[in-house]
């Protein structure tokens, strides 16, 4: 073999490297970008076991990679439009006394409570996605223009997925509002890297002044988290609880059914108000152990003797294989089914605002 040749023959393999190694360095650089920081504890009540959080009544039995795989090869997703036109809703007022939500998208609430500006795991952003050009997509506009948001005193993000960790709104909110941020144990590094500045993370349980009246407790939930390939669990997820003179309101993030729903209700009592996710439940062999179906949450109103329950996470990005209106189209069978009201579980179109009634006589969950 000549020279020429030899060259030749050799060049597939070092090329082969050459990009292997590219590869290995974009992935290192898209991985270090994404994903969690390491979070090393302590940890005082979450259970937590070798750097990763843990749900205490599935360990062992989540969905992982195989299940994942499953389900994307045999999805059998319900219709969703590829855009809906809505009109979004007026300004709300600037400051509230007691209690007013408005809906704002996704698991999107402006909570108006005892004068304070409230927003949930806000995201106005087209995509729930690491990049803007591929991911999951909004298919309607935000139902409140932020430049009508009111000013905003705190932001809780239930956890780290981007569907509810919105990194570009939080940016946004940090510029515009200077608001406090709170997430769970582990999120407070990426978002401080990322420029927020007024940052708590919080235990579940943990319970933290937002005025000397109004306290904020981050609370369990049945779920995971993740931003890139190998950060499962690494920060944790939960819901939130409001506590002060307009009375208890919960917020459960994104959850599947387990005893912290007693376990809320054990220690704060019937809340005014519940938002609890509907949306993203199909289908149920691969999503219940993460996401409750409308089923489950009108268990949930009922079980927490909610005086008014708001549906959330559902409408906005195809998460799941429900079709856009089926999480609400359930949750109405639900209702009936449960012998519940439905006027006690709103389930709101995007931009509407309401005053939530004073606590409304409990329904007792007729027969567990
Ligand atoms: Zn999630
Ligand atoms: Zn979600």
């Amino acid at each position: 073999m000549n020279d020429k040749r030899k060259k030749r023959a050799g060049r597939p393999l070092w090329i082969a490297a050459a990009f292997l190694a590219l590869f290995t360095a974009a992935l290192v650089a898209v991985e270090s970008n994404l994903a969690a920081e390491t979070f090393d504890g302590p940890v005082e009540r979450a259970p937590f076991e070798n750097g990763r959080f843990v749900n205490p009544e599935i360990r062992g039995q989540e969905p992982g990679t195989k299940e994942f795989l499953r389900w994307v090869s045999s999805r059998k997703p319900g219709p969703w439009e590829k855009w809906v036109e809505i009109e979004p809703g007026p300004a709300p007022p600037q400051r509230v006394d007691d209690l007013r939500v408005t809906f704002v998208n996704h698991s999107t609430v402006l909570l108006q409570y005892g004068g304070l500006n409230i927003l949930t795991d806000p995201i106005w952003s087209k995509r729930t996605s690491p990049v803007s050009f591929i991911g999951p997509k909004r298919v309607h506009d935000p139902g409140l223009r932020w430049e009508d948001l009111p000013p905003i005193d705190a932001v809780v993000i239930s956890h780290d997925h981007y569907d509810h960790l919105d990194m570009p709104t939080l940016k946004r909110l940090q510029a515009d509002h200077r608001p406090r941020f709170f997430a769970g144990l582990g999120n407070a590094a990426v978002l401080r890297r990322h420029g927020l500045r007024q940052v708590s993370e919080l235990d579940w349980w943990d319970q933290v002044p937002l005025t000397h009246e109004i306290k904020l407790n981050f609370v369990p939930a049945q779920h995971f988290s993740g931003r890139g390939m190998f950060d499962r669990h690494k920060t944790l997820w939960g819901g939130y609880v409001l506590t002060g003179p307009p009375g208890v309101v919960y917020f459960a993030g994104d959850t599947g059914w387990s005893s912290h729903f007693e376990q809320v209700h054990a220690r704060f009592g019937p809340p005014r108000l519940a938002m609890l996710p509907i949306g993203a439940f199909q289908p149920r062999w691969f999503m219940h152990p993460m996401h409750i179906d409308p089923h489950e949450a009108v268990r949930a109103h009922l079980l927490l003797e909610a005086g008014t329950s708001m549906a959330i996470h559902f409408g906005t990005f195809r998460l799941g294989d429900d079709g856009r209106l089926e999480p609400v189209e359930v949750l109405a069978d639900a209702l009936r089914d449960q012998n519940v009201n439905p006027d006690r579980f709103w389930a709101l179109t995007p931009g509407e605002s309401r005053d939530v009634p004073a606590a409304a006589p409990t329904e007792r969950l007729a027969k567990l």
